[in-house]
Protein backbone atom coordinates (compact mmCIF):
# COMPACT_ATOMS: atom_id res chain seq x y z
CA UNK A 1 0.00 0.00 0.00
CA UNK A 2 0.96 3.53 -0.58
CA UNK A 3 1.86 6.95 1.13
CA UNK A 4 -0.20 9.34 -0.61
CA UNK A 5 1.51 13.47 -0.94
CA UNK A 6 -1.08 16.12 -1.30
CA UNK A 7 -0.15 19.74 -1.90
CA UNK A 8 -1.89 22.73 -4.07
CA UNK A 9 -0.17 25.43 -6.31
CA UNK A 10 -2.67 27.67 -4.35
CA UNK A 11 -0.63 27.18 -1.48
CA UNK A 12 2.26 29.17 -2.59
CA UNK A 13 0.00 32.27 -3.57
CA UNK A 14 -0.85 32.96 0.11
CA UNK A 15 1.66 36.01 1.00
CA UNK A 16 2.40 36.94 4.28
CA UNK A 17 4.22 40.46 5.37
CA UNK A 18 7.99 40.48 4.68
CA UNK A 19 9.91 38.74 7.01
CA UNK A 20 7.36 36.57 8.45
CA UNK A 21 8.49 33.00 8.90
CA UNK A 22 5.19 30.91 7.47
CA UNK A 23 6.27 31.60 3.90
CA UNK A 24 5.78 30.25 0.47
CA UNK A 25 9.59 28.95 0.45
CA UNK A 26 8.64 26.46 2.96
CA UNK A 27 6.48 24.50 0.60
CA UNK A 28 8.51 24.88 -2.18
CA UNK A 29 11.75 23.46 -0.07
CA UNK A 30 9.28 20.21 0.89
CA UNK A 31 8.35 19.94 -3.07
CA UNK A 32 12.05 20.43 -3.67
CA UNK A 33 12.90 17.52 -1.27
CA UNK A 34 10.12 14.78 -2.35
CA UNK A 35 11.31 15.24 -5.91
CA UNK A 36 14.23 12.53 -4.91
CA UNK A 37 14.07 9.20 -6.14
CA UNK A 38 13.95 8.09 -2.84
CA UNK A 39 10.12 8.81 -3.36
CA UNK A 40 9.61 7.30 -6.30
CA UNK A 41 7.00 5.50 -4.90
CA UNK A 42 4.75 8.16 -3.38
CA UNK A 43 1.30 9.04 -4.92
CA UNK A 44 1.03 12.37 -5.64
CA UNK A 45 -2.47 14.48 -6.08
CA UNK A 46 -3.62 18.13 -5.54
CA UNK A 47 -5.78 19.45 -3.43
CA UNK A 48 -9.47 20.61 -4.11
CA UNK A 49 -10.84 23.60 -2.75
CA UNK A 50 -12.89 21.80 0.70
CA UNK A 51 -16.55 23.07 0.18
CA UNK A 52 -17.90 25.45 2.92
CA UNK A 53 -20.30 22.69 4.18
CA UNK A 54 -17.06 20.40 5.32
CA UNK A 55 -15.07 23.62 7.17
CA UNK A 56 -18.46 24.29 8.88
CA UNK A 57 -18.27 20.86 10.75
CA UNK A 58 -15.71 22.51 12.92
CA UNK A 59 -16.60 26.48 12.26
CA UNK A 60 -19.39 28.10 11.85
CA UNK A 61 -21.16 29.11 8.95
CA UNK A 62 -20.60 32.56 9.53
CA UNK A 63 -16.65 32.58 10.86
CA UNK A 64 -16.23 30.81 7.21
CA UNK A 65 -17.79 34.35 5.11
CA UNK A 66 -16.39 36.64 7.59
CA UNK A 67 -12.83 35.29 6.26
CA UNK A 68 -14.30 35.12 3.26
CA UNK A 69 -15.49 38.89 3.28
CA UNK A 70 -12.24 40.42 5.11
CA UNK A 71 -10.02 38.75 1.73
CA UNK A 72 -8.48 41.80 0.49
CA UNK A 73 -8.35 42.49 -3.30
CA UNK A 74 -4.71 43.89 -2.87
CA UNK A 75 -2.34 44.55 -0.29
CA UNK A 76 -2.30 42.74 3.00
CA UNK A 77 -5.39 42.70 5.45
CA UNK A 78 -3.99 41.82 9.33
CA UNK A 79 -6.58 39.67 11.66
CA UNK A 80 -4.34 39.26 14.33
CA UNK A 81 -0.60 39.99 15.47
CA UNK A 82 0.70 37.24 12.96
CA UNK A 83 -2.18 36.61 11.05
CA UNK A 84 -2.73 38.23 7.88
CA UNK A 85 -4.18 37.51 4.53
CA UNK A 86 -3.23 38.61 1.32
CA UNK A 87 -5.40 38.17 -2.14
CA UNK A 88 -4.80 34.82 -2.77
CA UNK A 89 -5.01 33.59 1.22
CA UNK A 90 -8.79 32.54 1.35
CA UNK A 91 -8.22 30.33 -1.41
CA UNK A 92 -4.76 28.77 -0.45
CA UNK A 93 -6.95 28.15 3.13
CA UNK A 94 -9.70 26.54 1.42
CA UNK A 95 -7.67 24.05 -0.36
CA UNK A 96 -5.11 23.68 2.95
CA UNK A 97 -8.58 22.34 4.13
CA UNK A 98 -9.34 20.58 0.79
CA UNK A 99 -6.19 18.34 1.27
CA UNK A 100 -7.08 17.39 4.91
CA UNK A 101 -10.38 16.02 3.20
CA UNK A 102 -8.68 14.34 0.51
CA UNK A 103 -6.11 12.84 2.52
CA UNK A 104 -9.02 11.12 4.74
CA UNK A 105 -11.45 10.46 1.63
CA UNK A 106 -8.08 8.14 0.12
CA UNK A 107 -7.28 6.39 3.50
CA UNK A 108 -10.95 5.78 4.61
CA UNK A 109 -11.61 4.19 1.16
CA UNK A 110 -8.33 2.28 1.45
CA UNK A 111 -6.40 3.81 -1.51
CA UNK A 112 -3.55 4.73 -0.05
CA UNK A 113 -2.43 3.25 3.56
CA UNK A 114 -1.64 6.71 5.00
CA UNK A 115 -1.42 10.54 3.40
CA UNK A 116 0.51 13.40 4.15
CA UNK A 117 -0.30 16.94 3.13
CA UNK A 118 2.34 19.91 2.53
CA UNK A 119 -0.61 22.99 2.55
CA UNK A 120 -0.53 26.43 3.94
CA UNK A 121 -2.15 28.07 5.58
CA UNK A 122 -1.93 25.99 9.09
CA UNK A 123 -4.59 25.13 11.16
CA UNK A 124 -4.04 23.93 14.35
CA UNK A 125 -4.30 27.52 16.16
CA UNK A 126 -7.74 28.42 14.20
CA UNK A 127 -10.47 28.02 17.30
CA UNK A 128 -14.15 27.39 16.12
CA UNK A 129 -14.86 31.57 15.23
CA UNK A 130 -11.18 32.95 15.92
CA UNK A 131 -8.19 32.71 13.76
CA UNK A 132 -5.15 32.97 15.00
CA UNK A 133 -1.04 32.34 14.89
CA UNK A 134 -1.00 32.06 11.13
CA UNK A 135 -4.24 30.02 10.71
CA UNK A 136 -7.47 30.41 9.52
CA UNK A 137 -9.50 26.98 9.68
CA UNK A 138 -8.33 23.83 11.87
CA UNK A 139 -7.32 21.33 8.85
CA UNK A 140 -6.51 18.84 11.16
CA UNK A 141 -10.34 18.58 13.19
CA UNK A 142 -12.12 19.02 10.39
CA UNK A 143 -10.00 15.84 8.91
CA UNK A 144 -11.33 14.35 12.05
CA UNK A 145 -15.05 15.51 11.54
CA UNK A 146 -15.31 14.41 8.27
CA UNK A 147 -13.62 10.86 8.93
CA UNK A 148 -16.60 10.46 11.44
CA UNK A 149 -19.63 12.41 9.56
CA UNK A 150 -18.56 10.60 6.33
CA UNK A 151 -17.30 7.28 7.22
CA UNK A 152 -19.31 6.37 10.60
CA UNK A 153 -15.84 5.69 12.17
CA UNK A 154 -16.34 6.56 15.88
CA UNK A 155 -13.19 7.40 17.65
CA UNK A 156 -10.55 10.00 16.24
CA UNK A 157 -6.96 10.81 17.73
CA UNK A 158 -5.23 13.76 16.49
CA UNK A 159 -1.86 13.91 17.76
CA UNK A 160 0.43 17.35 17.45
CA UNK A 161 3.58 17.28 17.76
CA UNK A 162 4.21 21.27 16.62
CA UNK A 163 6.48 22.76 19.11
CA UNK A 164 3.07 25.25 20.00
CA UNK A 165 0.27 23.89 21.65
CA UNK A 166 -2.41 23.51 19.30
CA UNK A 167 -5.51 25.85 21.02
CA UNK A 168 -7.30 25.75 18.53
CA UNK A 169 -8.36 21.71 18.34
CA UNK A 170 -8.42 21.85 21.97
CA UNK A 171 -11.27 24.25 22.01
CA UNK A 172 -13.28 22.63 19.10
CA UNK A 173 -13.06 18.71 20.92
CA UNK A 174 -12.66 20.38 24.40
CA UNK A 175 -16.35 18.62 24.91
CA UNK A 176 -16.58 15.84 22.39
CA UNK A 177 -15.58 12.49 23.97
CA UNK A 178 -14.94 10.93 20.27
CA UNK A 179 -11.99 12.89 19.67
CA UNK A 180 -8.76 12.89 21.87
CA UNK A 181 -6.47 15.63 21.27
CA UNK A 182 -2.67 14.69 22.33
CA UNK A 183 0.21 17.23 22.44
CA UNK A 184 4.27 17.97 22.88
CA UNK A 185 5.10 21.55 23.05
CA UNK A 186 7.31 23.94 24.52
CA UNK A 187 6.23 25.75 27.84
CA UNK A 188 6.11 28.74 28.33
CA UNK A 189 5.51 29.71 24.80
CA UNK A 190 2.79 30.78 22.12
CA UNK A 191 -0.42 30.59 22.47
CA UNK A 192 0.37 30.20 26.29
CA UNK A 193 -2.42 27.20 26.84
CA UNK A 194 -1.20 23.38 26.98
CA UNK A 195 -0.89 22.71 30.65
CA UNK A 196 -1.37 19.17 31.90
CA UNK A 197 -4.47 19.92 33.72
CA UNK A 198 -6.33 21.18 30.35
CA UNK A 199 -7.84 17.77 30.24
CA UNK A 200 -11.47 18.34 28.42
CA UNK A 201 -14.74 17.41 29.84
CA UNK A 202 -13.95 13.91 28.86
CA UNK A 203 -10.75 13.75 30.00
CA UNK A 204 -10.20 13.49 25.95
CA UNK A 205 -7.39 16.52 25.89
CA UNK A 206 -4.00 14.92 26.99
CA UNK A 207 -1.64 17.83 26.95
CA UNK A 208 2.30 16.82 27.65
CA UNK A 209 4.39 19.96 27.66
CA UNK A 210 8.06 20.50 27.26
CA UNK A 211 10.84 22.52 28.36
CA UNK A 212 12.45 25.11 26.75
CA UNK A 213 16.22 23.32 26.02
CA UNK A 214 14.77 19.67 26.22
CA UNK A 215 15.36 17.28 23.21
CA UNK A 216 15.05 13.90 22.25
CA UNK A 217 15.25 12.10 25.47
CA UNK A 218 12.40 13.95 26.89
CA UNK A 219 9.97 14.42 23.67
CA UNK A 220 10.44 10.19 23.61
CA UNK A 221 9.74 10.64 27.43
CA UNK A 222 6.49 12.40 26.81
CA UNK A 223 5.31 9.68 24.48
CA UNK A 224 5.89 6.54 25.79
CA UNK A 225 5.04 7.31 29.46
CA UNK A 226 1.79 9.61 28.58
CA UNK A 227 0.91 10.21 25.08
CA UNK A 228 1.33 6.60 24.02
CA UNK A 229 -0.83 4.57 26.39
CA UNK A 230 -3.52 6.95 26.57
CA UNK A 231 -3.99 6.57 22.92
CA UNK A 232 -3.84 2.57 23.39
CA UNK A 233 -6.37 2.64 25.98
CA UNK A 234 -8.49 5.45 23.60
CA UNK A 235 -8.28 2.79 20.30
CA UNK A 236 -8.88 5.33 17.97
CA UNK A 237 -9.77 4.08 14.47
CA UNK A 238 -7.97 7.07 12.69
CA UNK A 239 -4.79 8.85 13.67
CA UNK A 240 -4.32 12.59 12.27
CA UNK A 241 -0.91 14.44 13.13
CA UNK A 242 -0.70 17.62 13.18
CA UNK A 243 2.74 17.54 11.97
CA UNK A 244 4.86 20.68 13.00
CA UNK A 245 8.67 20.50 12.65
CA UNK A 246 9.26 23.44 14.62
CA UNK A 247 10.50 21.78 17.77
CA UNK A 248 13.38 20.87 15.12
CA UNK A 249 16.65 21.99 16.82
CA UNK A 250 17.60 24.80 13.98
CA UNK A 251 14.05 26.12 14.22
CA UNK A 252 14.16 29.96 15.28
CA UNK A 253 10.61 29.64 16.67
CA UNK A 254 11.29 27.74 20.03
CA UNK A 255 13.72 26.01 21.90
CA UNK A 256 13.12 22.17 21.73
CA UNK A 257 16.24 20.28 20.35
CA UNK A 258 15.03 17.52 17.88
CA UNK A 259 16.30 16.21 15.33
CA UNK A 260 15.25 14.56 11.91
CA UNK A 261 15.97 10.59 14.07
CA UNK A 262 13.28 11.75 16.73
CA UNK A 263 10.54 12.35 14.05
CA UNK A 264 11.60 9.34 12.20
CA UNK A 265 11.06 7.82 16.00
CA UNK A 266 7.79 9.31 16.44
CA UNK A 267 5.88 8.22 13.50
CA UNK A 268 7.51 5.12 13.78
CA UNK A 269 5.64 4.78 17.31
CA UNK A 270 2.46 6.29 15.78
CA UNK A 271 2.55 3.94 12.97
CA UNK A 272 2.76 0.71 15.66
CA UNK A 273 -0.57 2.41 16.91
CA UNK A 274 -2.36 2.83 13.82
CA UNK A 275 -1.60 -0.87 12.93
CA UNK A 276 -3.14 -1.87 15.78
CA UNK A 277 -5.94 0.36 16.33
CA UNK A 278 -6.92 1.97 13.00
CA UNK A 279 -6.01 -1.04 10.33
CA UNK A 280 -3.35 1.43 10.03
CA UNK A 281 -5.01 4.28 9.04
CA UNK A 282 -2.77 8.15 9.42
CA UNK A 283 -3.20 11.14 7.48
CA UNK A 284 -0.33 13.84 8.61
CA UNK A 285 -0.96 17.65 8.24
CA UNK A 286 1.35 20.11 8.13
CA UNK A 287 1.63 22.72 10.40
CA UNK A 288 4.75 24.76 11.21
CA UNK A 289 8.36 24.49 10.69
CA UNK A 290 10.08 27.64 10.07
CA UNK A 291 13.83 26.27 9.09
CA UNK A 292 14.03 25.48 5.69
CA UNK A 293 16.90 22.89 6.15
CA UNK A 294 15.37 21.68 9.35
CA UNK A 295 11.91 21.83 7.81
CA UNK A 296 12.94 19.71 4.35
CA UNK A 297 14.80 17.28 6.17
CA UNK A 298 12.85 16.51 8.77
CA UNK A 299 9.28 16.15 6.23
CA UNK A 300 11.84 13.49 4.05
CA UNK A 301 12.12 11.09 6.96
CA UNK A 302 8.95 11.82 8.10
CA UNK A 303 7.87 10.71 4.68
CA UNK A 304 10.43 8.05 4.15
CA UNK A 305 9.09 6.38 7.67
CA UNK A 306 5.26 6.89 6.03
CA UNK A 307 6.43 4.91 3.51
CA UNK A 308 7.42 2.16 5.45
CA UNK A 309 11.65 2.85 4.22
ZN1 LIG B 1 4.26 25.79 15.64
Amino acid sequence: MTTLYITHPSGLQHIPPAGHPERPDRLRVIERVLEHESFAALARDQAPAAPFHRIALCHPMNYIEAIQEASPTQGLVRLDADTSMSPGTFEAALHSAGAAVMAVDAVMTGKVANAFCAMRPPGHHAEKSAPMGFCFFNNAAIAARHAQNQYGIERVAIIDFDVHHGNGTQDIFWADPTVMYCSTHEMPLYPGTGAVSERGEHNNIVNAPLRAGDGGDEFEQAFESVILPRLRDFRPDLLVISAGFDAHLRDPLANINLLEPDYIWVTRKLMEVADECANGRMVSLLEGGYDLQGLGRSVAVHVIALMRG
